[in-house]
């Protein structure tokens, strides 16, 4: 049996070979390296498949957050309302251009933004509201954008997790998760569900206006060559990256399918432990299951953390501290927010193994490991 891991890139490469090797080749051997073919084919490509009219790449997914923020034209001092229980790089970005931050609550359920809670911390200098589709399925959407028309407020989707995840606005009208806000941004580190061979990201918009301004920021604040309007920043996605990710968008469905599968055959094994609960599985969202999180009940984490590493089984925590209670937003004072329910989940939430290319051989020893924690800690 290969060694598992949480994420296993190479036997996907594998795969992929002779296409990949072809593809980057090409690229080297044209040497267009920076906005060449390869990239305008993707943007298409993209565009296509998640029938947005503008996708915008950029060089990785915490710009894309930046750049779309910026589009905005918010100013410092305006305030964001978002989720605590999230990747660092949701947050940063607004810190970094001088916005505040505002916690809400997540779903014990789905992870994602207690929409419930969003009401309340608007405030007159709230401008938008970044719901962060954690795990691999959707916020609440259509009740998100109820919220944002009723106060005026712009909506850009963290959807770094959720590539390929499609919502349920009805049971006829299906969208992909980040076509749906204002902006949607995504990341293509190699690891997510549509990963490159390095660093990449993109935005997209159904809106033209946005799309101008999203392209001018990402390349200097330039309206044309050496003309530059607008304090800009230098975010690309490499050509070389866009050749490997127009092989891997043909696949993304059968890899999210596969991913399905795994956490399907999870669900079953776990459905006789109560000490685990399984994900829940939004029904406006089809979970595309960038990670396989449960939540312990009444098992010490650490142990079995610690046991199943013995036996060469990773596992992880996403996130074990939660944004507001980061030392970079100290001076906010955002760590005494109260969030009882992201303080909890941060303290039981772990994730194991999930990727395209996991064997039942692989999954059946993890799950065994996993069997024999419970059977020795059970109270
Ligand atoms: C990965 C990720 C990002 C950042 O993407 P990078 O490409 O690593 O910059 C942002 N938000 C979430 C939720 C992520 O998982």
């Amino acid at each position: 049996m290969k060694n598992i891991q949480m994420v296993d890139l190479v036997s996907q490469y594998e795969g992929i070979k002779s296409e990949v090797d072809q593809a980057i080749m090409s690229v080297i051997e044209k040497a267009q390296f920076i906005n060449g073919p390869e990239v305008s084919s993707f943007q298409k490509e993209l565009e296509d498949y998640l029938k947005v009219k503008h996708v915008i790449p950029v060089a990785n997914g915490t710009d894309a957050l930046q750049i779309a923020l910026m589009a905005l034209g918010l100013k410092p001092g305006d305030e964001v309302i978002t989720p605590s229980f999230t990747y660092i790089a949701t947050t940063e970005v607004m810190a970094l251009l001088g916005l505040k931050p505002v916690f809400v609550e997540v779903d014990p359920d789905t992870f994602c933004i207690k929409h419930d809670d969003i009401e309340k911390a608007i405030t007159p200098k709230t401008k938008a509201i970044v719901p962060v589709h954690l795990y691999g399925q959707s916020a609440a959407m259509n009740e998100i954008m109820a919220v944002a028309k009723k106060h005026n407020l712009y909506v850009v989707e963290d959807n770094a997790q959720a590539i390929g995840c499609d919502y349920y606005h009805t049971d006829t009208h299906v969208v992909k998760t980040g076509t749906i806000g204002d902006i949607g941004c995504t990341s293509f580190f190699p690891s997510k569900n549509l990963g490159c061979y390095g660093d990449g990201g993109a935005m997209c918009t159904n809106d033209d206006e946005l799309a101008a301004k999203i392209r001018m920021i990402a390349n200097h604040g330039q309206s044309k060559r050496y003309h530059h309007d607008v304090v800009g920043c230098n975010s690309r996605l490499d050509s070389i990256q866009a050749a490997v990710l127009r092989i891997k968008l043909r696949k993304l469905d059968e890899y999210n399918d596969r991913r399905r599968a795994v956490a399907d055959a999870y669900d079953q094994f776990f459905a006789s432990f109560p000490e685990v609960k399984t994900p829940v599985r939004a029904i406006n969202s089809k979970h595309v299951f960038h990670q396989y999180t449960v939540q312990l009940e009444g098992l010490d984490r650490d142990a079995m953390q610690a046991f199943l590493a013995e036996k060469n089984i990773p596992s992880m925590i996403y996130y074990p501290v939660p944004a507001h209670k980061q030392k970079m937003f100290a001076h906010f004072g955002s760590a005494d927010t109260e969030l009882p329910i992201t303080d909890w989940l941060t303290e039981r939430v772990i994730s194991f193994p999930i990727h395209t290319e996991m064997t039942e051989e692989q999954q059946n020893f993890i799950c065994k490991g996993i069997e024999e924690f419970i059977l020795q800690n059970r109270k």
